[in-house]
């Protein structure tokens, strides 16, 4: 066997008064330091994926922590506040229904204004939809105008059982004060019925929806059993249906009057287009695609509301 002139130098190393099998051992050691070199592997450019966590997190993933109203708290009871802008907002839908029957009587036509009224109820829908996706996802506490409903919402992913412990005003004199601020004024100017029809149905399932939102929250033995009927026939938001809004990953389900909505815009991934519309044009991440954390999370050391 010929040997190499490299590995000749390697047998004049310090170790040559050793014996030979020594100095074949040296070689192999220093052979295999040598090809040992650490290489970095190409991975290619780096990428940041998000992805929804499709699981459930585990109860160790979520901190329970001690916090959230009492169902006594006084922060869910109403005030006379609330009353007084759920009185305004009632009042501005039977604004709408008194104008719209006047001009159907004057005009002789009612199936027109009632065809528009049914659009105005499934039309509520798709805007209950859009604005709860829109205040889940989007600002915060701080954001103008709609800071305090994207607060409250924020706090209902984590404590889901207080809307079924709110007192009736409380829940709705939100939206009851929006009504009051934008469909007044426009029924001061309508004298169409058919307009009409569909601006007060428009508008007074919006207002109550805070309403079919709590009864999605409730057990069915809780519940009148009217309510019962027309949530399982579809005509309000079901049960079912609105427990997997609040179940990872938090992306679905939007839609609170009667949720005939749902389907469409998740089965198409409507709602996911847009958030990738706004964060390719104004660099806005959801909160949807963030992984689950305090922010979606029901804490479980409290009763928990999905429905049976
Ligand atoms: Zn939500
Ligand atoms: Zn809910």
């Amino acid at each position: 066997m010929s040997i190499l002139p490299q590995q000749k130098n390697l047998f004049k190393s310090p170790y040559q008064h050793a014996n030979k099998n020594y100095q074949i051992i040296h070689i192999i050691r220093t052979q295999v330091r040598c090809t040992a070199t650490p290489v970095k592997p190409n991975l290619g450019p780096t990428r940041l994926v998000v992805k929804p966590s499709s699981t459930p997190p585990t109860p160790a993933q979520v901190p329970i922590t001690p916090k959230g109203p009492r169902p006594d708290d006084p922060a869910l009871k109403s005030t006379w506040g609330h009353r007084a802008w759920l009185a305004s907002g009632c009042t501005t839908l039977l604004v709408s229904l008194a104008k719209c029957v006047a001009a159907s009587t004057d005009s002789h036509i009612w199936a027109k204004p009632i065809l528009s009224g049914l659009v105005g109820y499934i039309l509520a829908d798709l805007g209950s939809g859009v604005y709860h996706w829109g205040i889940d996802n989007y600002g915060d506490a701080t954001t103008p105008l709609f800071g305090g409903q994207i607060d409250a919402f924020q706090g209902h992913h984590k404590w889901p059982w207080t809307i079924t412990k709110r007192q009736f005003a409380n829940n709705l004199h939100a939206l009851a004060r929006i009504i009051t601020f934008t469909v007044l004024p426009i029924n001061l100017v309508l004298n169409d019925p058919i307009l009409l029809a569909f601006v007060g149905s428009f508008s007074g399932c919006i207002m109550f929806s805070q309403q079919f939102h709590a009864w999605s929250h409730s057990t069915k033995s809780k519940l009148p059993p009217i309510v019962v009927t027309l949530q399982d026939s579809g005509v309000l938001v079901s049960r079912l249906e609105h427990a997997n809004h609040h179940r990872s990953p938090y992306n679905s389900n939007y839609c609170i009057v009667s949720g005939i909505w749902n389907k469409f815009l998740d089965e198409n991934k409507i709602l996911e287009a847009l958030e990738m519309v706004i964060f390719f044009q104004l660099g806005v991440r959801p909160r949807s695609w963030s992984e689950p954390s305090l922010e979606w999370t029901e804490e479980t050391s409290i009763p928990s509301s999905l429905p049976q």
